[in-house]
């Protein structure tokens, strides 16, 4: 069995060690804090999985290449360290879901815009959650068309 657990370590997000039969620790300072990005909490994870894989395969050990061949196969960041240019950059990636998806939730069914190809359309639903909101428009020529809530809202003009 493989253990994980969690302390509130400032310094180590995440360490994976091959002592034993491996176990996993994670930072709860981060991994509790509802700020901190979904998508660097996820590369964290996978940069730790990673170390795992990569001494389970190779019997590999630090960041060398089948670490990094490791990190490929399930996506994570194949740095080193947690760079603050990649937290940075998924930081800033999360402040735009987060506001687009503030924006998306100002429009409900009934709400009429204009789409810069099929005119003048009245939502009829909306579905899904946050930035994967579709809504469902009705067009006078097109019919019924499914678009992302997110792309109406940048790409069409709300009418009155
Ligand atoms: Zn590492």
């Amino acid at each position: 069995m493989i253990a994980v657990t969690s302390g509130r370590a400032k310094t180590i997000l995440g360490q994976f060690s091959a002592e034993g039969e491996g176990s996993f620790r994670f930072s709860t300072v981060y991994f509790h804090d509802p700020t901190w990005p979904v998508e660097e909490a996820l590369n964290v994870i996978r940069h730790e999985y990673a170390h795992y894989m990569d001494h389970e395969l190779y019997g590999g050990t630090g960041h060398g290449s089948t670490w990094k061949k490791c990190c490929a196969g399930i996506g994570a960041v194949p740095q080193r360290c947690y760079s603050s240019r990649v937290a940075k950059l998924l930081q800033g990636k999360h402040k735009e879901e987060t506001r687009l998806s503030v924006q998306c939730g100002g429009y409900r069914p009934g709400d009429r815009i204009k789409h810069p190809s099929f005119g003048d359309g009245v939502i009829e639903e909306i579905r899904g959650e946050s930035v994967h909101r579709l809504a469902v428009l009705r067009f006078g020529k097109a019919g019924t068309k499914t678009l992302s809530l997110a792309w109406v809202h940048k790409n069409c003009r709300k009418s009155p």
